[in-house]
């Protein structure tokens, strides 16, 4: 029977759940978001000694964290070239490295703490239906071997069929440095680390009114209040009117997934051979893959929101479009979340004009880089050195007429679906 749940929340293995706040408690830090960012800034804080308190107006990992589709990929969603172009070469090379940090900062974790969450390097292939696309993706292929070092490959014809047999697409771009992973158990697994190193972490708690009281913020839930000194907002695409200046800067971008039955080792190992984490290169994106437990998930990106039948009716038809032989498989599970995006399509981590720290607008890139983006959080908190100040020195600006969010993100998706028709 199809399920609303996602295949994520369905198959974790982690299922400690935490109370709602009914009190007033006191920490040194108090962190809005039960996350990637919220609870790896609270895991690196605590290992510190810092004292936090986590708010999660649902579960853990309830918001984008649990509902992704498990892809740690490379880079950021702006190309090489558009990083050079903005940062110049050498920032643009420390960035590609930062983002080749958090997929490792990932898998130490979880090595570490032994948290299970299939996590498996597996390379990304980027792909197009459109053969002209093979120009860019050498260009990009000789920057980031020329500037950055690394080795990636223009895929087409018999090499690009072993990555994803199908007829759809044309051209392909390898990077075999890129990850997938379970992301709920691994955010689930997180916060049980993080709350056996003394964190103490709230669900169904909503952040409704935050006061600040001399030095100290007061953040009030409906039955409990925190006092801290400091405050993070791990909000991303959930980023409402609590804090306006996230409220301005965020873009909610929704997303959904559709999951098969599980399928048989011998077909998926035809569709996909060598198991990467695949995506298109339109603009209102696609991306699949296999799942551990033997099924192939597929995701788009920026159709409306919330989650509308014909939304899944689209994916389903797309996905047998790239595998007509999987025309008629059923569909378990279907499921949507948002994704937090900036105008500049890079991440920000800031501070509000009432000092709150943010790390916001990874815009679909975040699943490894919100860990690392925790730390930094940490260390901006502890006054040390940062690893990367680049999102530091990046604005959060705000978005013309963000009030009309709803207006803007669907005149965005048909403007985008447009030019995906026409390319
Ligand atoms: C469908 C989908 C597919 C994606 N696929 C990928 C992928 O394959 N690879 C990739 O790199 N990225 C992907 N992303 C993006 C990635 O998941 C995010 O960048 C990342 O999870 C952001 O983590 P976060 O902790 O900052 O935010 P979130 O995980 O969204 O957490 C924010 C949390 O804040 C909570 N919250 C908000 N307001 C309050 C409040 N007032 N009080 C208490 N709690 C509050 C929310 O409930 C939510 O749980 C995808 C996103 C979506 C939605």
């Amino acid at each position: 029977m199809l399920k609303t749940d996602t295949l994520w929340e369905a198959t974790t293995k982690y299922k400690r759940t935490y109370p709602f706040l009914s009190d007033h408690v006191t920490a040194d830090v108090v962190i809005i978001g039960g996350g990637f960012t919220g609870i790896a800034a609270s895991y690196y804080l605590q290992k510190q000694g810092v004292r936090t308190v986590v708010l999660e107006q649902h579960t853990i990992g309830w918001g984008a964290s649990g509902r992704n589709g498990g892809m740690m990929n490379t880079g950021y969603k702006l190309s090489a070239s558009a990083l050079i172009n903005r940062w110049g070469v050498d920032e643009a090379k420390r960035l590609d490295q930062y983002a080749l940090d958090s997929i490792q900062a990932v898998e130490r974790i979880a090595s570490e703490h032994q948290i299970d969450c299939s996590i498996r390097k597996s390379g990304h292939v980027a792909l197009s239906k459109n053969k002209k696309k093979a120009k860019d993706f050498e260009r990009e292929r000789e920057l980031i071997l020329k500037h950055f070092n690394r080795e990636v490959e223009v895929l087409t014809d018999d090499a690009l069929q072993q990555e994803v047999n199908s007829d759809f697409y044309q051209v392909g771009f390898l990077d075999p440095k890129s990850y997938g992973f379970h992301p709920l158990n691994y955010v689930r697994g997180l916060a049980e680390v993080t709350a056996d190193l003394g964190a103490e972490i709230y669900e169904q708690t909503k952040a409704m009114d935050i006061k600040k009281s001399g030095q100290f913020f007061i953040v009030s839930s409906e039955k409990g209040k925190v006092t801290a000194k400091e405050l993070i907002f791990a909000t991303d695409g959930y980023s409402n009117k609590i804090e306006p200046e996230l409220h301005k800067g965020v873009l909610p971008i929704s997303s959904f997934l559709v999951a098969t039955e599980k399928l048989d080792e011998q077909l998926l190992s035809t569709l996909i051979p060598n198991n990467r984490m695949l995506f298109d290169t339109i603009n209102l994106t696609n991306y699949f893959r296999q799942t551990p437990d033997s099924r192939i998930i597929f995701g788009g990106s920026g159709i409306g929101y919330p989650a509308k039948k014909k939304y899944f009716n689209e994916l389903y038809s797309k996905l047998t479009t790239v595998f007509p032989e999987l025309s008629g498989v059923s569909i378990d599970y279907q499921w949507g979340g948002l994704i937090g995006a900036t105008i500049d399509k890079f991440p920000v981590i800031g501070r509000t004009t009432q000092g709150a720290y943010y790390s916001v607008g990874y815009t679909g890139h975040g699943a490894s880089q919100s860990t690392l983006h925790g730390q930094l959080l940490a260390q901006c908190i502890l006054r040390e050195e940062r690893i990367n100040k680049t999102f530091e020195n990046t604005p959060l600006k705000s978005i013309p007429l963000y009030n009309q969010k709803k207006f803007l993100v669907s005149s965005a998706n048909l403007y985008f679906r447009l030019l995906d028709k026409l390319n």
